[in-house]
């Protein structure tokens, strides 16, 4: 069995102290192909070194995560322009809109996720979506920039099943991570009515744990509480859902 974690920060500060042991975890549990998604410059360095640590399990992402849209972002958008030339990535992410923590930045915000859709249709790369209280403002710009070149993961998701249809609609596939196993997560209602050649797994480590680990810190192992959740909701073999779902990312990554 090989499990894939399509969105993990494993070069977040949170590791510092057990980045090595933590990782192993993982690998210990089959969970063998990390997908890395990037936020902004000051983490280039640090993602390059996890690569060069795990050459076998780590793909990198590159882009500029929607929270650090702020005055910099041109600087930074040259930035992954400057990394997409120089070398390989597996997708542009994570970008897109987040009107949680700030709603003042939504024009910069709206003009850099179209901005990296373009780059990733330029490279032929997969998206990886991050939406946050923005499912409106997303969707309005699949809507234009929506056609044959437009393929990707909307990451974390958490949305209705109307949205969870209408991201389909745009070649997205659905990252679901650690809100599946929450009582209140909602998405573990619907799910079985989603084929699951739609779905693909992800920790979003530091972040959003599963159930019961929910408000501590998140690791890629813990994605076999999710895949657990996954093999109740669609009532097959763990297994069968990590083959599938891996299978899955293998087509959006290209690896
Ligand atoms: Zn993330």
């Amino acid at each position: 069995m090989i499990i894939t974690d399509t969105h993990t920060h494993l070069y977040s500060e949170a590791f510092d102290d057990d980045r090595k042991e933590m990782i192993q975890r993982a690998l210990e549990l089959n969970v063998k192909r990390f997908f890395i998604p990037a936020i902004d410059s000051t983490y280039t360095k640090a993602m390059f070194q996890l690569e060069a640590d795990y050459p076998e399990q780590v793909f990198l992402m590159m882009g500029l995560h929607p929270t650090h849209v702020k005055d910099t972002y041109k600087e930074e958008l040259n930035h992954v322009e400057e990394m997409l030339q120089k070398r390989k990535f597996y997708a542009i992410g994570e970008i897109g809109i987040d009107l949680y923590w700030d709603k003042s930045t939504l024009s910069i915000q709206q003009e850099a996720f179209r901005h990296q859709i373009k780059l990733a249709k330029y490279y032929k790369l997969a998206i990886v979506i991050h939406c946050r209280e923005s499912f409106d403002e997303i969707f309005e710009v699949l809507k234009e920039e929506n056609d044959e070149h437009l393929f990707g993961i909307f990451h974390c998701f958490t949305g209705t099943l109307e949205q969870a249809h209408q991201a389909i609609s745009f070649n997205m596939k659905l990252g679901i991570g650690g809100v599946v196993t929450f009582k209140n997560g909602k998405i573990d209602k619907y799910l079985n009515q989603i084929n699951l050649k739609h779905i693909v797994l992800e920790t979003d480590s530091p972040y959003l744990s599963p159930a019961p680990y929910r408000g501590k810190r998140n690791e890629s192992s813990y994605i076999i509480k999710v895949l657990d959740k996954l093999s109740d909701i669609y009532k097959l073999p763990q297994e069968k859902i990590a083959e599938i779902t891996t299978a899955n990312s293998k087509d959006i990554f290209k690896v």
